[in-house]
């Protein structure tokens, strides 16, 4: 079966490989020079000047990254899923919450934000995705983050780059944490998430000391001296080493490259064959799809050519499907998989075979590449 979700992603033979080695101490100089290496490199990917990993899938970075970077009242975009997680973790801890809410194909506006930010003058912290994958919705950030900072330098912007990190290269300039997860562009299994931190933001936390489990002091404070403060998910760290050193070695640029050829190319192909792409402005990470038979289409696809892709949450259940395109993934699987969508078609009677959709990806996909 590939395996085709934006998320979990599939765990190449190398991962696992390294993974399979015995579980070795957490507290031992073996494990801390591991995690010693991995450090360096994670912010060598991230950009930022201090980096964390944390024994949770990504939801767990957005808590502590909230909890920890804003006192007074948070402004999130919510344009699915995952920004409507912000919101409701501000919630869950009493902490005020100004949300800009927009349909799940449409990304925040400048506009939008600076009314916010004027209107509330205590907000401070921003928290948006760069790639909302509910809908595979690039959002500017990087404009927005800007705005924010040019606004008032003191609110901290808060950036789920879960599907974003590994997939392209990230302005991090304005950005004050950047989040990550295992199970995305990284191709680990899920359990790990990450953090990269501007030097504000590490201030901040120093500052706030917040939480028990998810206090990013006791956090800081052990991660600089390459340990954690509880138990490391330590085969997690050493696959994530392994894919760190793979991904250094083919140079993240080539690795950008090859997403975006991918991705263009098969947003290509699926209109090519008259398919309609859902986000008005779509992210490199996903191909997402609106297409009312989605779910019957993906059943097909499984069943038939062996492919798994994911489909959609809440009001497009069922409305979209969505396929992946982060991490090293041969572009003969990718192309098979656009194979396997229009072949998918014809089974259910929509559109007869003619190969159309894998001759417009692969005409595309060295086009882009070159
Ligand atoms: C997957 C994902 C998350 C994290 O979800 P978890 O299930 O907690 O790992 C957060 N934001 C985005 C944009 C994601 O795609």
């Amino acid at each position: 079966m590939l395996l085709f979700t934006p998320g979990p992603t599939p765990v190449p033979e190398f991962v696992r490989v390294a993974m399979s080695e015995p579980t070795i101490h957490h507290r031992t100089p073996e494990f801390e020079e591991i995690f010693a290496k991995t450090r360096i490199l994670l912010k060598d990917v991230i950009g930022l000047p201090e980096v964390l990993m944390l024994a949770s899938s990504g939801s767990g970075a957005m808590e502590a990254c909230v909890t920890s970077l804003c006192a007074k009242k948070l402004l999130s975009v919510n344009s699915g899923k995952f920004g409507e997680r912000f919101g409701k973790i501000a919630k869950a801890y009493g902490i005020p919450n100004v949300e800009i809410k927009n349909p799940w194909d449409i990304p925040a506006s400048l506009e939008q934000v600076m009314d916010a930010l004027k209107a509330n003058p205590d907000i401070d912290a921003f928290c948006i995705q760069v790639c909302e994958s509910a809908g595979g919705l690039r959002h500017s950030y990087e404009v927005l983050a800007r705005a924010v900072k040019e606004h008032n330098p003191e609110i901290m912007v808060i950036v789920d780059g879960i599907t974003a990190l590994g997939v392209e290269e990230l302005d991090v300039s304005c950005v004050d944490a950047l989040i990550g997860g295992s199970q995305k562009a990284f191709m680990l299994p899920p359990g790990l998430s990450l953090i990269g931190l501007s030097q504000k933001a590490v201030e901040k936390i120093q500052e706030r000391d917040v939480g028990f489990y998810f206090n990013l002091k006791t956090e800081l404070k052990n991660q600089d001296k390459n340990t954690t403060a509880w138990t490391a998910p330590t085969t997690l760290i050493i696959g994530l080493y392994a894919f760190l050193e793979r991904a250094k070695e083919m140079g993240y640029a080539t690795i950008y490259h090859q997403v975006r050829a991918r991705s263009m190319a098969c947003d290509a192909a699926m209109e090519g064959i008259e398919l309609k792409i859902y986000p008005t402005m779509p992210a490199l990470s996903m191909t997402c799809v609106h297409h009312t038979q989605s779910d019957a289409l993906r059943k097909v696809l499984k069943e038939n050519y062996g492919v798994n892709i994911a489909g959609g949450q809440d009001d497009l259940k069922g409305k979209i499907f969505r396929i992946n395109h982060m991490g090293m993934i041969p572009v003969s699987e990718i192309s098979w998989v656009v194979n396997a969508v229009e072949l998918s078609l014809d089974v259910l009677g929509i559109r007869k075979f003619n190969g159309l959709a894998n001759q417009i990806f692969v005409e595309q996909y060295f086009k882009v590449l070159k």
